[in-house]
Formats: C-alpha cells, structure tokens, sequence
C-alpha cells in the first residue's frame, strides 16, 4: 500500500467472512488489501467498503481461514493496519462461555471490565523510545459501548450491558477448577482474543469495544453436574447459526456511529518509535 492516495476507513470490525455481505453494493463493492506492517502481517488482507455510508475496514483476526489459534493472533498487526488505514473506531465481535447464570448461550454482552490471564503475547507498541504507561482502567470505549447497547435494543437482540471477561491464553479450554474460580470471582464471560487486541488498540488512540456472543457455558452451570463442557464444534457451530444477529447489530451500529468522538480514547496514544504512523 503507498502512502499517497491511500484508501481508507473510519470504523474497524474484525470479523469473519460472514460479514461481507453487510456492505453496500450501490456504493462501489469492496476493495481488498493486503497490508504489511512492522509487526509483519495482519491475519489475511483488508477489505474496505461501506455499511450505511460509512468507511468500514474488515479483518478476520484469526484469519481467512481460521489458520491461527488465539494465542497465535497477530494482534499488533491486526490492530496496526487499522491504524495505518486511519480507524478510529473498532468493534471487535467474538465468541465467548458464559460464566454467569443469568447470562445464556444467544445472548450478547457489551463488554465493559477485561481480565487478562494471557501470557507471552506479545502486548504493547511502546517496547522502545521513552517509556509511554497508558491508563486501561476502562478498557472499552464508553462511547462505542453505549451505541451497542442503543444498536442492541433496536434489533430486540438480548444483550447485558456490561459484563468482565476474563481472557485466557487457549487454545485450551478452562479447567473445571478454574472456570468455577472465575465465576466465584464474578466474572460473567470467557474468552481467549479480546487481549490484547482491546488493549492495543488503546495504545493507538482507537475506540474499542468488545461484544461477546455468548456460545456455551464454558465447563457447565452451576448446580447442574450433568452439563457438558464445552467443545469447538459446539462454539464454531454456535457462532456459525448466529451470525446473522451479528450482522444485524453491525448493520444498525455501524451507521449510527457518524458522530465525532466525544470519549478520551484518543489522548492514549503516545509518541511511537516504531512505526510512525501518520497523524
Ligand atoms: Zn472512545
């Protein structure tokens, strides 16, 4: 990609291949890039296009063809190459267990608290030059996690307005022992991508926020021994069947967010070494 002339996109949705369809034909189709970065390459290549007239950048995070596992995801890429393409916004749907009895498999969660239990991924952009702390007390975009609840109300989609994922490094499920300690914790949600792809994208001054499709409860529900735990053919199958609320929320979220941004996301970006992006 040159600099000069360089498409662009406003909003950034690292979603799957299921979400082509939500662009707008009339407004000129899609157009595919592929992107390299200094963190080497995104997951699969950009396709930019529009939804309700907005400039919208599409990535899948694990890959066009799911090719790599949670603890494999080129986060900094992914999250450069929106930068690179000027998003200042993100959505970053994804899959999750449910660790709460009152939130269930089909329901979506706007997520508003994070717990990392990841390791070695490699999280920052700001591992050179002078040292640059960025606050994450909140990880999610106020802003953006209103609109989502606002979009989920409008398409009758049934989604808690806030809720703490607990983030684990996969690609393995939880331990029986573990989820049940989440859950006494108070966590509500489970899942092994939203870091650090939320918390990079901060770094870089973007809005982020999370929703969780809820797929299963994780290792069971309490009270109930004879709940299965989870298995990827129950996520994948899941999400798969679900998708098309997905895409109903994306169609009513993304263009309500024309809006310029009223949050403090911005201010988080630092002085970066490398790579410099543009202003
Ligand atoms: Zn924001």
């Amino acid at each position: 990609m040159s600099d000069a002339g360089a498409p662009g996109a406003d909003i950034g949705i690292f979603g799957g291949s299921g979400f082509y369809e939500l662009f707008d034909e009339a407004a000129g189709g899609t157009t595919t890039l592929a992107i390299d970065t200094p963190y080497g390459p995104p997951a699969g290549p950009v396709t930019l296009g529009h939804i309700g007239g907005v400039r919208v950048a599409f990535l899948p995070r694990h890959g066009p063809d799911h090719q790599h596992v949670p603890h494999q995801v080129p986060a900094r890429a992914n999250v450069w190459a929106m930068a690179r393409l000027g998003v200042q916004r993100i959505i970053g749907p994804c899959a999750a267990g449910s660790l709460a009895n009152h939130v269930h498999p089909g329901d979506f969660v706007v997520l508003d608290q994070l717990v990392d239990r990841t390791w070695g991924r490699p999280d920052t952009f700001y591992d050179e030059g002078a040292a640059h702390h960025v606050s994450f007390a909140d990880p999610y975009c106020p802003q953006l996690r209103s609109a989502a609840v606002d979009a989920a109300a409008r398409c009758g989609i049934t989604a808690h307005e806030r809720g703490t994922v607990v983030v684990i490094n996969g690609p393995r499920f939880a331990t029986r022992a573990e989820s049940r300690s989440y859950r006494d914790q108070g966590w509500e949600v489970i899942n092994m991508t939203q870091y650090p792809e939320a918390y990079l994208a901060r770094e870089l001054g973007i809005c982020y926020c999370g929703v969780a499709l809820i797929t299963d409860y994780d290792t069971g529900v309490e009270h109930d021994p004879g709940m299965e735990p989870v298995t990827q053919e129950q996520v994948f199958a899941f999400f798969e069947d679900n998708l098309h609320r997905v895409r109903e929320l994306l169609a009513v979220l993304v263009p309500s967010l024309r809006s310029t941004r009223s949050c403090d996301c911005a201010a988080a970006r630092g002085p970066l070494v490398n790579p410099p992006l543009p202003a």
